[in-house]
């Protein structure tokens, strides 16, 4: 079995600031992490490999220093990885960046077998969109299972797989064929801790290093700035003032002070609440 495991370098959020004048996201110095759906996503994949065998390839697009990333994923047991770096990819939204990891993964299964699984994470914590998951699938032409809370069955013989999707008002248990594509939620695996050997192992084991070129890419016109057409129109920044008022006012009862604020925005947003709970 072959599972390749996108895992995107991220921001720590919970380190980052804002800029107290210009209201923009101050990213310097800010440490970064893998982003913590795709640690859920590569935990999926290690107890499959753990019960039924086989590889897991790790794969990440992004700049050099995404290499830590990769090695991290390394210590907690994945089998290789590959950074996939190019000048020419900067500046990709998620339709270049769909389409330069389905280049990459192509390229994966031509050198190393196809794969079984791919699995990512829902979504990102800096981009947000959780759109590359579904858009690799669609390239690659496989099915694909969202939101998916937890695997319950594979059978590498008659080559199904089943899983649990949280749904909105329940959970759907779905059994679909492979290769398919999965994109994990939140807290659905205890995350290991990696061991000695992996740690040793994942010191000395090389990244791979693909360009556009070595990945296969064949139209350098989809990549990068050139093949992003998503154009960013207008960011709200949220309003400094507004937040610290609701505070600042009744500082004892935090929660209170902003369902307040919240309905002073909203004005009609009590009364709707109110008929609901009426009925
Ligand atoms: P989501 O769709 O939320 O991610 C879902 C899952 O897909 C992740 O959990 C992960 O498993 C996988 N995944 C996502 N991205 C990667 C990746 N790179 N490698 C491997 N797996 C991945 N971002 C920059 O960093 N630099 C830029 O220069 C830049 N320029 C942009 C320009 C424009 C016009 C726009 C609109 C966006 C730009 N972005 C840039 C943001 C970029 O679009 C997103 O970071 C990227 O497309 C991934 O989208 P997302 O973070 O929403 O991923």
């Amino acid at each position: 079995m072959h599972i390749v495991v996108c895992i995107k370098q991220v921001p720590d959020s919970a380190q980052i600031r804002v800029h107290p004048v210009t209201n923009t996201i101050m990213r310097q110095g800010v440490p970064t992490i893998i982003n913590p759906y795709d640690l859920f996503a590569l935990e999926a994949a290690l107890e499959l490999r753990d019960r039924f065998g086989g590889e897991i390839t790790v794969l990440t697009m992004g700049p050099m220093s995404a290499e830590d990333s990769l090695r991290k994923a390394l210590t907690f047991g994945a089998n290789r990885a590959i950074l996939l770096t190019d000048r020419r990819f900067a500046g990709s939204d998620t339709l270049a960046t769909t389409y330069a990891l389905a280049a990459a993964i192509r390229k994966i299964a031509h050198e190393y077998g196809p794969p079984d699984l791919i699995f990512t994470g829902k979504q990102t914590i800096d981009g947000d969109t959780a759109q590359v998951g579904p858009g690799i699938a669609k390239r690659l032409d496989v099915l694909q299972l969202t939101y998916v809370a937890k695997i319950r069955a594979l059978d590498l013989i008659a080559r199904t797989l089943e899983a649990e999707r949280r749904a909105e008002g329940g959970v759907q248990v779905l059994l679909t064929k492979l290769p398919c594509l999965i994109t994990m939620l939140e807290a659905t695996n205890q995350i290991r801790r990696g061991c000695m050997a992996d740690a040793l192992r994942a010191a000395r084991a090389p990244i791979l290093k693909w360009s556009a070129q070595d990945a296969g890419v064949e139209d350098l016109s989809k990549c990068g700035l050139k093949g992003s057409p998503t154009v960013v129109k207008r960011v709200f920044a949220p309003s400094a003032r507004a937040g610290k008022a609701a505070l600042v006012e009744a500082p004892e009862q935090p929660a209170q002070a902003l369902i307040n604020a919240i309905f002073e925005h909203q004005p009609k947003l009590e009364a709707e609440l109110a008929a609901l709970v009426r009925e």
